[in-house]
């Protein structure tokens, strides 16, 4: 399989999700379609009005056969939507308005296509009714698509990609990484950009599919069909490798697998330590599918649920009974066990859509989550009613994501209120009364947790924000990843306070950050005293292997000795050589 002719170029990145893959590389290159403006001669009227119809009929082509594939992975109604973008392309008053603006008005497809598809989007805001307002952007989906196919360039990337694709990209939204993990055909990710923390890691992470980000240009240094083997472990690339280094890669491949077989035997088993300490551990989530695995690997129940990710992959947002049945899925499968769902987290590096989130000139300290959802209150009552209703299925706590004051939870909290009592008053059912709580993942939160304890039903510390905040570092600057020290003493002081805090006030206290689920920090977390920790499925067997291992006493006694110390470094070292004395097989 290597390629002895072609030199072997090895590349190092941020290990972002472990494993390790052997794939081709599949080089993904999202640019905007710009649309050429032209006016054209007599002679050329007809030639064009050809082009769009062979650009209409390439267009048909292609939906019909994402419906089928979409029917088959997806379900029938998500079937139906593409149906409709395919009536649109039949549609007179699309088709017909098209080829009259290149007649009468002697302009290009392209143009007359975009001018049409203004036109009509336009007709589409002047409807009361929200639904059909919302078909807007299936008018701008169908037209892009015929826009592409016009210029010749390539669409649904998503659906052309190679089995064990090595996907390769400068950077990656959430959402390709999301749709490219889910279609089982990806081997493994290398982005250019990004950290440990960036959204791409942890949708990589949560589908198990090994992921090195940070990898500097790396896209302009992968060719289309090289091959490539990566360790997302360590972070390590090596593009054409020789035989060697192939049989190399795959006997790691060989060793996490067995690893994972191991530690999957004690999933059943509590997490409780040797001193009697009893923590649950639970998955964190970006869509229902993901339930599976989790259970599969012993979760107990749900402490992150990051709900934005169902707005990303698409130009509108979900409705109010899509939400709902999302919602309603996961309450469902878990079948009791207690679920966590955050209220949208939009915005930072989650940007809704394509090109409609207006570019913040800082991102991560500008209009996010809680802040976005209080600035646009129609798109967060729509959430909050979906939850309300969804909450009659199962065993739901809900949360508010970068709360940094009080203020902002009590105008969460009335926003919800509102919603319950104009449901209510509706006769919709809604349930009993649920948990509501927050992330603690501001430096501010933290400060003040003995306040906000008060009036949050319980805590859930995001430490991804929690130490990008404290320790000011953007989570998507490479530059800056190695400054990322979930032991500095800040952080630490830091998460004492916020437990203390709980622990004072009779709250629930969770973890749900990634630092929850690396196992060189499960006996300070365990110290620590948090009751939760969230992470994703791949990463439960082991802290609780490593929990029931361990005794509680020894691991506070650690925690004090690491905090008479003072650079992150130097707690950082002390910390790795008693985990390894103590679990050195297990890490
Ligand atoms: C966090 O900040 O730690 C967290 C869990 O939320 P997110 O990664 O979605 O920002
Ligand atoms: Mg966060």
């Amino acid at each position: 399989m290597s390629s002895q002719a072609t030199p072997t170029l090895s590349l190092k990145g941020i290990g972002a999700s472990p494993g390790v893959a052997v794939g081709h590389a599949y080089i993904l290159d999202r640019k905007r379609v710009r649309t050429p403006k032209l006016r054209l001669a007599e002679a050329e009227v007809d030639p064009e009005r050809m082009r769009m119809k062979t650009a209409l009929d390439l267009s048909d082509r292609q939906l019909s056969e994402l419906k089928e594939q979409i029917t088959r992975t997806e379900g029938p109604e998500h079937g139906l939507i593409i149906e409709a973008h395919r009536l649109m392309l039949h549609d007179p008053m699309f088709v017909d308005e098209v080829n009259r603006l290149i007649v009468e008005d002697r302009i290009n497809a392209e143009w007359a296509v975009r001018r049409v598809a203004r036109k009509l989007k336009h007709l589409f805001d002047n409807i009361p009714d929200e639904y059909f307002r919302e078909r807007r952007s299936d008018v701008e989906y169908v037209a892009d698509r015929v826009v592409r196919n016009l210029m010749g360039q390539v669409v649904d990337e998503e659906v052309t990609l190679p089995d064990h694709a090595v996907v390769v990209a400068h950077d990656l939204s959430p959402a390709d990484t999301a749709m490219m993990a889910r279609s089982g055909r990806v081997a493994g990710f290398v982005t250019d950009l990004g950290g440990q923390t960036s959204h791409t890691a942890i949708v990589a992470r949560a589908r198990s599919t090994p992921a090195v980000v940070g990898a500097g240009r790396a896209s302009e240094q992968i060719s289309p069909g090289d091959l490539v083997a990566l360790d997302g472990t360590r972070g390590t690339i090596l593009v054409n490798p020789t035989e060697d280094q192939l049989a190399l890669f795959h006997e790691t491949m060989r060793r996490h697998q067995e690893n994972e077989a191991r530690a999957l035997e004690a999933k059943d088993l509590p997490a409780q330590s040797t001193d009697g300490f009893r923590m649950r551990l639970v998955g964190n989530i970006e869509f229902p599918e993901e339930i599976e695995p989790l259970l599969a690997h012993g979760a107990e129940g749900i402490g992150l649920y990051r709900t934005e990710f169902m707005f990303l992959d698409r130009k509108s947002p979900p409705t109010e009974e899509e939400q709902y049945r999302a919602y309603r899925q996961v309450l469902e499968a878990m079948g009791g066990r207690p679920v966590t769902i955050r209220t949208l987290d939009l915005g930072g590096d989650k940007v809704p859509g394509k090109g409609k989130f207006e570019k913040e000139p800082n991102p991560a300290m500008g209009l996010r989550a809680i802040r976005y959802c209080l600035a646009n209150r129609e798109l967060f009552r729509v959430q909050l009613r979906a939850l309300l209703r969804a909450s009659v299925h199962g065993n739901m706590r809900m949360m508010f994501p970068l709360i940094c004051g009080m203020s902002e939870l009590r105008e969460a909290r009335s926003e919800l209120e509102a919603c319950r009592t104009e449901l209510g008053r509706a006769g919709v059912p809604i349930g009993k009364r649920f948990q509501v709580g927050i992330m603690v993942e501001t430096p501010s939160a933290a400060l003040i947790a003995d306040r906000l304890a008060q009036e949050a039903d319980f805590f859930s510390v995001g430490t991804n924000d929690l130490i990008q905040y404290s320790l000011a570092i953007d989570r998507q600057n490479r530059d800056v990843a190695y400054l990322y020290k979930p032991l500095h003493l800040s952080v630490l002081r830091s998460l004492k306070n916020i437990v203390a805090a709980a622990k004072e006030a009779g709250i629930p206290v969770a973890m749900c950050g990634e630092m929850a689920g690396d196992p060189i920090y499960s006996l300070v977390l365990l110290a620590l005293g948090f009751d939760e920790l969230s992470m994703t499925a791949g990463q439960i067997p082991t802290v609780k292997d490593i929990i029931r291992r361990s005794n509680r006493a020894d691991a506070k006694q650690l925690l004090d000795t690491a905090m008479e110390l003072t650079t992150a470094e130097e707690i950082e070292r002390f910390i790795r050589t008693e985990m390894e004395k103590r679990l050195g097989d297990v890490l």
